[in-house]
C-alpha cells in the first residue's frame, strides 16, 4: 500500500493570496529555506514523522486536525492556510476527535450535528463528499486546500479533513485523493489505517463500490454536492464546475493560443500526444478566425493563451495578445446554460503594459495572481496568471515592482531566454484538472 508522507513546500507558497503581500515580503519570506535545494519551485524534502502536536487546551496528545503554530513541529505545512478569507483560527472547543464515535453511538448525536474533521459540535455547515457536519475553521481550511495538488499529481491534503501529515492514497489510477491516518482510524474504525497500509491496491471510500465504512458515509452524488458547497461558502464564488465522477471523465480538447502548452499537459498526463488527431490544437495566429471555426473545430475544455516571452521578437503590440485571446474565448465558452465543465487561463510573460493588463483583468473579468520562480533570493521568473481552473490562486505570491522591474530589464530578458520556459511555472496549475478530466498515465508520457 502506497503512503504518502508531506512534503515540505516552499516559501513562495507561503505569502498565497494575501492582500498586501509587499508588507510582509521583507526578509526572508520570499526565500526558500537554506536547507532546499537552489532553483526549484517546490523543494522535494519529504519528512516522516506523524506531527503530533501536543494541545494544552484540550490536555492530551491531539493530532492536528487544525493549524496548530508550534515551531518545534516539523509540521511546516500545517502552518501554510492558503487563500483563507478569514483569520486561521483553530477550530471551536469540543470533544476530541476520537470522541466522535461515542457522540454518535453512545449519546446518540447525529453525525450531522458534530465536525467531521475536528470534533467540534459549533457546526457551521455539511461536509460535501461525507455525512457529517463542518466547523466554520474547518469549512475555511477545505475550501483553500481541497484543489491542491502536489507535483507527484496527488492531492496535497486529505479528502475529509483537509490536513494529514502522513496520507493513505487511493490506488484507483482515475482518483487523486488521499486520506490522513486519523481520519481513517476516527471514522472507520480504530486499527483501519494500519489495516490499508498493509493492503494492496486500497481503493478510496469515494471509489469503493459500498458507499458507507463506519461512521463513514459517502454522499450520494458528492461531486454536486461539492459544487454546492464551493457555491454557497466561497467569499468570492468563482465559476465553479460540479467535479466529474471517474467513470464519466473523457480526455481534455485543448485550443492553445500564441504559446504552447502541449508539452507539459502531456507530462502532466492529459495529453496521450501533442502532434498529430490529438485533442490539441494550436494556433499561432488568430487574426482570421472567426467563430464558426472554433466551433467547427470544437468544443473544447480548455482554452490557453499566453504573450510571447519578454524579449522575444514580435511584431504585434502586447494588448493584441489580450483581446484576441479573450475574442476567441468568448467563441470556445459553452453556452450558459450548458454544465459542461470549461476552463481557461491566460498568462503574461511580463509583457503587457500597465494599461494592458488593467483591460485583461476587466475582459476576463477576474483579478491576475502572479506565480513566481526563484533562485536562492532572487526572482528569476514570473508570470501573471488570469484563469478560472480551481487553486490557481493559491500558487499566487506577490511580485515586488523592483523585482518586476529587474526582470524586464533588457540585460535579464537575454539572461532570462537560457532558462526554462514560463509555461513550467503554470504547468502545476493544472492539475485540479484531473478532477474533471481523464489522464493518461505520466509514466508513460514522461519517458518519452
Ligand atoms: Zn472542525
Ligand atoms: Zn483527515
Ligand atoms: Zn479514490
Amino acid at each position: 500500500m502506497a503512503v504518502y508522507s508531506r512534503r515540505t513546500r516552499s516559501l513562495d507558497f507561503l505569502d498565497s493570496v494575501d492582500p498586501h503581500p509587499a508588507e510582509q515580503l521583507g526578509e526572508g519570506l520570499c526565500q526558500p529555506p537554506g536547507d532546499q535545494p537552489p532553483c526549484e519551485l517546490e523543494a522535494e524534502g519529504p519528512f516522516f514523522s506523524l506531527c503530533l502536536c501536543v494541545s494544552p487546551l484540550l490536555g492530551g496528545v491531539h493530532v492536528a486536525a487544525a493549524p496548530v503554530l508550534d515551531p518545534d513541529a516539523e509540521c511546516s505545512k500545517d502552518v501554510i492556510l492558503v487563500g483563507s478569507s478569514e483569520p486561521s483560527s483553530s477550530p471551536a472547543p469540543g470533544p476530541q476527535r476520537d470522541q466522535i464515535a461515542y457522540e454518535v453511538r453512545v449519546n446518540q448525536r447525529a453525525i450531522e450535528d458534530v465536525c467531521l474533521c475536528c470534533g467540534s459540535l459549533q457546526v457551521h455547515t455539511q461536509h460535501p463528499l461525507f455525512a457529517g457536519g463542518m466547523c466554520a475553521p474547518c469549512k475555511n481550511k477545505f475550501l483553500d486546500c481541497l484543489f491542491l495538488y502536489d507535483d507527484d499529481g496527488y492531492q496535497s491534503y486529505c479528502s475529509i479533513c483537509c490536513s494529514g501529515e502522513t496520507l493513505l492514497i487511493c490506488e484507483n489510477p482515475d482518483c487523486t485523493r488521499c486520506y490522513c491516518f486519523e481520519c481513517v482510524d476516527v471514522l472507520v474504525g480504530p486499527g483501519t489505517s494500519e489495516r490499508v497500509h498493509a493492503t494492496s491496491n486500497w481503493v478510496c471510500f469515494l471509489c469503493l463500490p459500498s458507499s458507507r465504512d463506519g461512521l463513514l458515509q459517502r454522499r450520494r452524488k458528492w461531486w454536486e454536492r461539492l459544487k454546492a458547497f464551493y457555491d454557497q461558502e466561497a467569499d468570492s464564488p468563482l465559476e465553479m464546475h460540479a467535479t466529474v465522477p471517474a467513470w464519466k471523465r473523457e480526455p481534455v480538447r485543448v485550443l492553445s493560443l500564441f504559446g504552447k502548452i502541449g508539452n507539459e499537459l502531456m507530462s502532466l498526463g492529459f495529453l496521450e500526444t501533442v502532434s498529430g488527431l490529438g485533442n490539441l490544437r494550436h494556433l499561432s495566429d488568430v487574426t482570421d478566425v472567426v467563430r464558426r471555426n472554433v466551433e467547427e473545430w470544437g468544443p473544447f475544455d480548455l482554452v490557453y493563451g499566453s504573450t510571447p516571452r519578454l524579449g522575444q521578437t514580435c511584431n504585434r503590440p502586447p494588448g493584441w495578445f489580450v483581446y484576441q485571446f479573450h475574442r476567441i474565448l468568448q467563441y470556445a465558452k459553452p453556452r450558459l446554460c450548458s454544465p459542461r465543465p470549461f476552463f481557461w487561463m491566460f498568462v503574461d510573460n511580463l509583457v503587457l503594459t500597465k494599461d494592458d493588463h488593467t483591460a485583461a483583468t476587466r475582459f476576463l473579468e477576474t483579478d491576475p495572481v502572479t506565480i513566481q520562480e526563484f533562485c536562492g533570493r532572487t526572482v528569476r521568473n514570473a508570470v501573471h496568471v488570469w484563469s478560472n481552473i480551481p487553486a490557481v490562486r493559491s500558487r499566487h505570491s506577490a511580485l515586488l515592482p523592483q523585482d518586476e522591474a529587474s526582470l524586464r530589464a533588457p540585460d535579464r530578458q537575454r539572461a532570462r531566454s537560457s532558462i526554462p520556459g514560463p509555461t513550467g511555472l503554470v504547468k502545476n496549475c493544472f492539475l485540479p484538472l484531473k478532477e474533471y478530466f481523464k489522464f493518461f498515465s505520466t509514466e508513460l508520457t514522461s519517458s518519452l
